[in-house]
């Protein structure tokens, strides 16, 4: 489900501007607003899930399509050194509760936050 006043679900319904790298069917990569590293890419399911603790949501094929699109975005970025990384939860430094990946490369100038 979309929710209105998610700012990934505005860039997934087009309504908030972003840098799209990539898509398939039901994600999206977009550059990070405040990049960490030369390459700092966010991988988004386009269904609003809040954090990975809800990763279940997803169906088998999903979840294998959205892990397969993790690896191409990567690759599309030129990276084939690179980092991965998901903050589930505020204390663990999630700030926007839309899952999402970030891919970044292996030059990264500290953790995201
Ligand atoms: P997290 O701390 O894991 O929740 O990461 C949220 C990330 O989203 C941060 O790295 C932000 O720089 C990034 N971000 C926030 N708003 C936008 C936006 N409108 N477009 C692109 N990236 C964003
Ligand atoms: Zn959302």
């Amino acid at each position: 489900m979309s929710r209105p006043d998610c700012i990934f679900c505005k860039i997934v319904r087009g309504e908030l501007p972003a840098t799209v790298v990539n898509r398939a069917e039901g994600f999206l990569a977009i550059e990070d607003i405040n990049p960490k590293a030369d390459v700092h890419v966010l991988v988004i399911p386009e269904r609003h899930i809040d954090t990975f603790r809800d990763i279940g949501e997803l169906s088998e094929g999903e979840a294998k399509r959205m892990l397969d699109f993790v690896a191409e975005t990567a690759k599309a970025a030129g990276l084939e050194e690179y980092r991965l990384m998901i903050f589930c939860g505020a204390g663990a430094g999630q700030t926007v509760f839309h899952l999402h990946w970030h891919v970044l490369d292996g030059r990264f100038r500290g953790l995201p936050q």
